[in-house]
């Protein structure tokens, strides 16, 4: 039986949310510093399923780990009591509806 090669990426999930990733480290330096890393696979480990999903009954494996309070508005960037793992489309509704508060905020557009 022939072999298919492995999908490299999930065009409907994975492209995007990758984007809002980036304009996340583009923001500040401190997600690509080892220790963040570290910070982020020991919050994926501790809670291998995304919470927004968790809540809604579904079961997601997170991808990624977000701050509960955002950097920008305060939030700690390493302590763990602000990290929760969410998966990939749940962070990006996260990013996406932090925006519009913070325009709402500072007046301006997020884009
Ligand atoms: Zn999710």
């Amino acid at each position: 039986m022939p072999s298919l090669p492995k999908a490299q990426r999930r065009p409907w999930q994975a492209a995007p949310a990758k984007r809002v990733y980036e304009q996340h480290a583009a923001r500040s330096p401190e997600y690509s510093t080892a220790r963040w890393q570290r910070a982020r696979e020991a919050q994926l480990k501790r809670c291998p399923c995304c919470a927004e999903c968790t809540k809604q009954g579904r079961t997601t494996v997170a991808t990624v780990c977000d701050h509960i309070t955002p950097v920008r508005l305060g939030g700690a960037f390493y302590d763990p009591a602000n990290h929760q793992s969410l998966c990939r489309p749940c962070h990006q509704r996260k990013s996406a509806s932090e925006g519009r508060e913070a325009a709402r905020q500072t007046g301006t557009l997020p884009h």
